[in-house]
């Protein structure tokens, strides 16, 4: 598979690190001059650890949908050439 997902994921992350910092605790970007993370910031205790949970969950529902379209793309694909192939020997 290309990694186009992750190509675009370090080309943002490049954008980003100019006026943001990646929280060490949720991995999420955060303004710059903030004095905490504005996402995970002000939980504690079992709040952060479902709020790390959900981001794991929405992480894994990112990559299942691009190996989605990855599949969807070459069904495509595969009928794009039956059809040329078809089209040849009519
Ligand atoms: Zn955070």
């Amino acid at each position: 598979m290309i990694p186009l997902g992750a190509l675009l994921a370090k080309l943002v992350d490049k954008h980003r690190q100019a006026s943001t910092v990646r929280c060490p605790r949720c991995r999420l970007y955060y303004p710059r001059n903030a004095a905490r993370c504005s996402h995970c910031g002000v939980l504690q205790g079992a709040e952060l650890t479902r709020f790390l949970e959900k981001l794991e969950e929405d992480r894994a529902d990112i990559a299942n949908l691009g190996e989605f379209f990855y599949i969807c793309g070459t069904i495509v694909l595969v009928i794009m050439m039956l059809i040329m192939a078809m089209d040849g020997t009519a």
